[in-house]
């Protein structure tokens, strides 16, 4: 019989194949268990509706030999008939393969091949002569399709005996570049068959040899003569994902095993979520919620995203639009029989089934979170330690979009309850006469509780969240306001918290002593936009606040990320009338107006130093200090 032609778009796929120069060839055995796997569903359906009373147990049976350089795959499934093998293994089938045909440019898209199904022809990357010998379920006809790759292929007689398929691959001789005497290893094909087809719901069956001590061998004895090679037929896959059973059927313990085990971490994950969800997106999910960052979670190299499975078989490792970027620290799996096993990365990113699961999905582990931090604070907070900074960016991200999912997520530490409180939390202890949300920003809780801005709030009995991430203060100004109340920060310069009576003291204060703030501004020059009289002092003699909405805190942020133009806050000096100093500053003001200057600049770096802000001139200021320390008796 002459030989056929490939179609010209199967050709196409074909010479890829054939020259794939992609390093994940190991994808070919994936492709051709899941054809198996679907004749085998064929082959069950037909056996349903089939009255006879007859069904046969279906498997999948692999094998090798390393002389003759075959690797053999057979199906007790529905078969082809020789118009079938014609139709099915000729042309490329109407599936994912012709969209990715299409898309395909050149070799940057041999990715693609590694993350999606692009079925039989796959065997090419490993085989130089493939032959297909079937028998039809449906009419009895036993054919054989052999092919030599580019050529074309053959259809001729077939001998197979009993419904089903064995496709039979001729691997190619290992070159300089590529090793195929890698897949003739019995090893490595059981660790493939685990790696991609674990799921596969029928059994793989493989023979496998292992040295096995002899029954009779001296207790001593450990020579070679103790062992002997056996040989028996072994089932490759675990078949049930654990995913697909109910939660009564899985313990614990099981499922934190399967976390450790297939995302490498050492802990037990802080909670799981075992979900199987019908309807608009129909799937299963496994997702677990770390108790602690990988080691590279904060750098460039984490990479997020959910296993993807399309009915029990691998498509994905880590599909990244199954996560928004602020959970992008839960790991897991999704399977759903809504996915085509043959999708480009193109087709998914705009797959409608896949956004809904991601949807969806996000909403389970908002709930989640927050199950934990009513049923478990102590872990939710601990949780929070390891990745609330991600929770807050998400806050922050996308001009505020996700703040409804996420603000009653977060924890801050409060200055009464010392100790992380959520908004809500916070809300529900304002006083009568609060309007809104105190915050107070620095760098860690014990330098904030320590600025003089903190002292008087905390006396009049008002709350106080200290803010220590660099992204806090940022985040809270995207949130605006939370239960209609807006935040505002303690060291903003119109942060007030004095009653009326105190307001007039200051304002008289302020009004009498106007030539000397003059003069202690005109000490500072630039370097602050005003001196005031502040009410909101108590055993301090100054304190800095900022005017405007970049605040100090924000400003350090800002400048120390790389290549940012530095930004500068708008600096108010503000004083205490009440404190003894500020009697000594006004008598200088008549009698040495160059020490007022030092005065004055030396208060102005220590609020700087309270503030954890760089002093301007440290030397100088020293300077300053030691000569009044030399001046003392
Ligand atoms: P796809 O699986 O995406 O349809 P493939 O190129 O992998 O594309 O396979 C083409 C077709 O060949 C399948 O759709 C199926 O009809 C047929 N086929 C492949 N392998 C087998 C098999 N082991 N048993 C029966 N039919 C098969």
């Amino acid at each position: 019989m002459a030989t056929k032609e490939f179609k010209a778009e199967s050709k196409k796929l074909l010479d890829m194949m054939i020259n794939s120069i992609y390093t994940h060839k190991e994808i070919f055995l994936r492709e051709l268990i899941s054809n198996a796997s679907d004749a085998l569903d064929k082959r069950h359906f037909v056996q349903l509706t089939d009255h006879s009373g007859q069904s046969e147990e279906l498997f999948i049976h692999l094998s090798f030999d390393k002389d003759a350089r075959t690797i053999t795959l057979t199906d007790n499934g529905i078969g082809m008939t020789s118009e079938e093998l014609e139709n099915n293994l000729g042309t490329i089938a109407k599936s994912g393969s012709l969209d990715f045909k299409q898309e395909n440019g050149g070799q940057e898209d041999m990715d693609i091949i590694g993350q999606f199904g692009v079925g039989f022809y796959s065997a090419f990357m490993v085989a130089d002569k493939v032959t297909v010998n079937t028998k039809s379920l449906t009419t009895g006809e036993s054919s054989r399709w052999e092919s030599s790759g580019a050529e074309g292929y053959d259809i001729s007689q077939g001998d197979r005996q009993t419904p089903g398929t064995d496709v039979i691959l001729h691997i190619k001789e290992s070159d300089e570049n590529n090793n195929y005497d890698e897949f003739l290893d019995q090893y490595r094909l059981q660790s493939l068959v685990k790696k991609y087809s674990d799921y596969i719901r029928y059994p793989i069956r493989m023979e496998v040899s292992t040295s096995k001590r002899k029954a009779d061998a001296k207790e001593d004895d450990y020579s070679d003569e103790a062992y002997e090679t056996v040989t028996e037929t072994q089932t490759l896959n675990s078949m049930t994902p654990i995913w697909k059973k109910s939660k009564s059927e899985t313990t614990q313990d099981e499922l934190n095993a399967f976390y450790k085990e297939h995302f490498y971490d050492m802990n037990d994950p802080v909670r799981v979520i075992q979900t199987k969800t019908e309807g608009s997106a129909t799937y299963s999910a496994l997702l677990f919620i770390p108790e602690k960052p990988p080691y590279n979670y904060y750098t460039k190299d984490f990479e997020k995203g959910l296993q993807l499975y399309a009915s029990g078989v691998l498509i994905m490792d880590k599909c990244p639009d199954l996560l928004p970027d602020y959970f992008n620290f839960v790991r897991g799996l999704v399977d759903s029989e809504d996915l085509s096993l043959n999708i480009s990365r193109e087709m998914l990113q705009h797959d409608h089934q896949l956004k809904l699961i991601a949807k969806s999905l996000e909403k389970k582990i908002k709930n989640e979170l927050q199950k934990l931090m009513t049923e478990n604070r102590e872990a939710y907070e601990k949780f929070f330690q390891s990745f609330g900074v991600q929770l807050k960016y998400g806050v922050y991200a996308d001009y505020g979009m996700h703040k409804d999912v996420l603000q009653d997520l977060l924890l801050f530490y409060s200055s009464s309850q010392q100790k992380p409180v959520t908004l809500k939390e916070y809300v529900s202890r304002m006083k009568d006469d609060q309007k809104e949300i105190y915050y107070c920003a620095g760098d860690s809780i014990a330098r904030i509780d320590a600025l003089p801005q903190t002292e008087l709030v905390k006396e009049k009995g008002y709350e106080i969240l200290y803010l220590t991430d660099d992204v806090d203060e940022f985040a809270l100004q995207m949130l605006m306001e939370y239960d209609g109340k807006k935040f505002a920060s303690i060291s903003a310069d119109n942060a007030d918290f004095s009653t009326q009576e105190e307001k007039e003291q200051a304002k008289q204060a302020q009004e009498t002593n106007q030539p000397l703030l003059n003069a202690m501004k005109d000490a500072l020059g630039d370097k602050v936009k005003e001196v005031k009289v502040t009410t909101r002092l108590k055993s301090h003699p100054v304190c800095l606040s900022a005017a405007g909405s970049l605040s100090l805190e924000m400003e350090k942020v800002l400048n120390q990320m790389p290549g940012q133009q530095p930004v500068k806050a708008e600096r108010v000096l503000e004083v205490n009338a009440n404190h003894p100093l500020f009697a000594k500053l006004s008598a200088l003001k008549d009698t040495d107006s160059e020490k007022l200057k030092d005065y004055t600049e030396i208060l102005y770096q220590q609020a700087l130093l309270l503030e954890g802000l760089p002093m301007d001139d440290p030397a100088k200021y020293v300077q300053k200090v030691c000569r009044i320390l030399e001046e003392q008796p």
